[in-house]
């Protein structure tokens, strides 16, 4: 092979980006060699963070919210560069998502009672103390981030064990955000982490008695080992989210909805579209706006055989496929494709193991399903009992209702893209951790508070 002047451009430039990564991963506020140590300081942190005015909390967050925008693009080549996985462009949304749209202090709210009794009661949200979070390499600075901002608008600190594929990006983040609370006049150590995280780093942290609540973001393994420590879990799992699509719907739109979706960070996202089950008198016409409009490449059945051999080598998820783009899938098996190929689809039965299991890259699958009521049976299995994410692509409002009942997912996208549900083209707030299994849903800073029920008798009734 002889190397032109372009290839050795591409080189040079790929060693000044890592050499830049290199020298942005600085600061290590809030890094510990040790986890003991890592709970200590966040604990002592915390007694400072609970005297704090939530007029000083919101200062903290807004210079955190600012110092995201800021350092959107660092963290995202970071995460895509260390873990191999998702893509920059996306990644940079996803940012500066968090960043505004995550829920601060006014998410923090009191309920009250007044009555013939002449009393007022209220229920506050307090603080739990230290949280204990678990993240994935998936979104792993994108989870640290708006995981703090929600526990400390709480009256939090965090410890966090991240995934270790993704140690890097999370302790540029741990680091970001103490500095953004120290420069706000906050204490440092509102997040903390350990150098190198591990299961026995994990297993301190379940069993330390400063830990009253810790809320683990990643597959089944980790929420049932967080479920299983004894102490109160916010468990944020695996999902397999199934679009829906019938007769019904705009089949352009769903078609650009569905891939749009599914394609977003190269499917990383738990809620992002996995596969799809369309009712056969529309899975034609919406594989053609697939294939013909929307940049999807239609496997053969030797090609399909050949993704799962690498996909599922020996039956088990290759980590080297995940969140890879689809181009480069591909060309794993030894396919060719242009630039605009961005996804990878055919047709199936749900019990196709590309379809069946939850994969996190652009490969999506499509089960014919003979009518509506088949259509949401299928769906319902291959959502697998997760109760996670689904999406419906329909005009028909007592389908939806249908389907949603049936599905009973924390998230159920009606004709749009998944990322709607994050509050990206869709209403309300961002979070990263979504606790399906216990119940939650899209966890924010409530989610991480304790309520209290502060009682005056006799007086403060003013009706
Ligand atoms: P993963 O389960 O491999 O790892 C997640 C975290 O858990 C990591 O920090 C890992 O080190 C830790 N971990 C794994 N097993 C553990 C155990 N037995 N004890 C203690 N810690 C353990 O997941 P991943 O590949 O990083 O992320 C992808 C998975 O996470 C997918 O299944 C995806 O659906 C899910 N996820 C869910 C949400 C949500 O909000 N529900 C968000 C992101 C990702």
């Amino acid at each position: 092979m002889s190397i032109n002047e372009q290839m050795v451009q591409d080189i040079v430039q790929d060693v000044l980006a890592k050499m830049q990564i290199a020298s942005d991963v600085q600061g290590d506020r809030g890094v510990f060699k040790d986890m003991n140590e890592a709970i200590e300081a966040a604990k002592a942190s915390q007694k400072i963070v609970a005297k704090m005015s939530l007029d000083h909390r919101e200062k903290v967050i807004s210079n955190i919210r600012k110092k995201i925008m800021e350092n959107a693009e660092i963290l995202a080549r970071m995460g895509v560069q260390e873990t191999g996985m998702g893509n920059v462009g996306h990644k940079i949304l996803k940012h500066q998502l968090v960043a505004e749209k995550t829920p601060g202090t006014e998410d923090i709210t009191t309920q009250a009672w007044s009555g013939d009794r002449g009393g007022l009661t209220l229920i506050e949200m307090g603080p739990f103390g230290v949280i204990g979070a678990i993240t994935p390499c998936t979104n792993p600075s994108e989870t640290v981030l708006c995981n703090t901002i929600g526990m400390f608008a709480g009256g939090n600190t965090v410890v966090f064990n991240p995934h270790p594929a993704a140690i890097k990006t999370s302790i540029y983040a741990v680091n970001l955000l103490n500095e953004a609370s120290v420069e706000a006049g906050g204490p440092d150590n509102i997040a903390c982490t350990v150098e190198h995280p591990t299961l026995e780093t994990s297993n301190i942290m379940m069993k330390h008695p400063a830990i009253q609540l810790i809320a683990a973001t990643g597959g089944p393994g980790v929420v049932t080992a967080v479920l299983s420590s004894g102490r109160r879990g916010i468990g944020a799992g695996a999902g397999n989210p199934p679009a829906l699509v019938d007769e019904t719907a705009d089949i352009r739109k769903a078609a650009e909805d569905i891939v749009n979706g599914c394609t977003f960070d190269n499917n990383l996202p738990c809620i992002a579209e996995k596969e799809i089950v369309a009712v056969d008198s529309i899975a034609d016409e919406l594989m053609h706006y697939m294939v013909n409009e929307q940049g999807c490449y239609l496997a053969s059945k030797e090609e399909q055989d050949a993704l799962t051999n690498v996909v599922l080598a020996g039956g088990k998820l290759n980590r080297k496929c995940v969140g890879r783009d689809a181009k480069t899938l591909l060309g794993m098996i030894g396919v060719t494709v242009p630039d605009n190929i961005r996804c990878i689809t055919f047709e199936g039965p749900k019990e196709h193991p590309l379809i069946a299991t939850e994969l996190m890259m652009p490969i999506l699958g499509v089960v014919r399903a003979k009518d509506f009521d088949d259509a949401v049976e299928q769906a319902v299995w291959l959502e697998h009992g997760n109760r996670h994410s689904a999406h419906i692509h329909s005009k028909n409002v007592d389908r939806i209702t249908k389907y949603a009942k049936a599905i009973d997912t924390a998230i159920l996208v009606k004709n749009g893209p998944s990322y709607a549900a994050l509050g990206f083209g869709g209403e309300g707030f961002c979070t990263f951790t979504i606790a399906s299994r216990t119940g939650e849903g899209l966890t924010s800073a409530s989610s991480f508070t304790k309520r209290r029920r502060c009682v005056m008798t006799d007086s403060l009734c003013i009706r």
